[in-house]
């Protein structure tokens, strides 16, 4: 790795591609996530109700999703908006794995609840907004299960990789960042989706990358158009918003594909995740990544 990206994210020493020998490849349930197979999430942003979830859980399945995403915990920008189900929520996700086989993808927003979604989520979100609450990343840490680390809307890489590097600091290797969309001075969109992060991310990190382009664009029109952008740009997998009536969604209608939507889009990523398949091949062909020696010497 380049000196000087060494330099750069020199608090994060565990997340950096030198530090291992291998790219790290993220368990969850029959899953790997950052192995061969790209893995889609998909559901809607929140759990409304156990008929909605389970329809949604069997047509985001039927498309090729292999996690299912819903937030029982909101953090919402509005503190009158609907702030989740909570518990019910929880147990709604828990009832849909049993039926669908889908793994659960789910938020946690303060340590103190950490045990309790622990319990009924495969994969632990921690979103946005608590990305740098590191009393929160310790707790989810020790929870023992995979984190899906998403960037803070004001964060830097090397912002994403510290609290990356907490998680691992505390035990638990099973990391999964989430570009999701950072603020600019851009507006038309709800955020602006940074590719090159994507890209960057993948060159200095041994951990998988998803790309979320729902929360990234904030309008349903631009999500396949991100989602093949994600892509190309090397990540692991996708984090997308489905509801069956997105105009009427509790939160994140907007930026919500429908079932067609979700489906069309699925398929119109076949290729470009074909690509993906075809490059992890040569890569595999190549030397695999030396120790960079100044690790060696921190690390004796
Ligand atoms: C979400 O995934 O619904 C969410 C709230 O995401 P973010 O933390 O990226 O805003
Ligand atoms: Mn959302």
């Amino acid at each position: 790795m380049r000196e000087g990206w060494l330099e750069h994210f020199a608090d994060a020493p565990d997340v950096l591609i030198g530090a291992r020998r291998r790219r790290t490849i993220v368990p969850v349930l029959d899953l790997a996530v950052g192995g061969d197979e790209f893995v889609t999430m998909a559901g809607p942003c929140s759990v409304e109700s156990g008929h909605q979830l389970m329809v949604i859980a069997h047509r985001v399945r039927s498309a090729g999703a292999r996690v299912l995403r819903g937030g029982a915990f909101k953090p919402r920008s509005s503190p009158y908006a609907f702030q989740g189900l909570g518990l019910e929520g929880l147990k709604l996700l828990a009832a849909a794995r049993d039926e669908t086989g889908l793994a659960i993808v789910t938020e946690v927003m303060s340590e103190r609840d950490v045990p309790l979604v622990a319990e009924y989520a495969d994969i632990l979100q921690i979103g946005s907004r608590s990305m740098e609450n590191y009393s929160l990343l310790e707790a989810a840490a020790r929870s023992g299960r995979p984190i899906l680390l998403k960037r803070g809307m004001m964060a830097t890489i090397a912002d994403l990789l510290r609290s990356a590097q907490v998680v691992l600091s505390n035990g638990n290797p099973n990391v999964i960042l989430c570009e999701r969309g950072i603020r600019t001075f851009e507006t038309a969109m709800r955020n602006t989706f940074d590719a090159a992060g994507i890209a960057l991310l993948k060159q200095v990190t041994h951990l998988p990358v998803v790309a979320d382009p729902s929360h990234a664009a904030g309008h349903r029109e631009l999500v396949p158009a991100l989602a093949r952008i994600g892509i190309a740009a090397g990540s692991d997998g996708l984090l997308i918003e489905v509801h069956p009536d997105p105009d009427n969604a509790w939160s994140d209608g907007e930026q919500s594909l429908d079932f067609e939507g979700f489906t069309a889009m699925m398929a119109d990523l076949e290729p470009w995740i074909a690509l993906r398949g075809a490059r992890r091949g040569e890569e595999k062909m190549e030397q695999p990544h030396s120790i960079d020696s100044r690790f060696e010497e921190a690390l004796t």
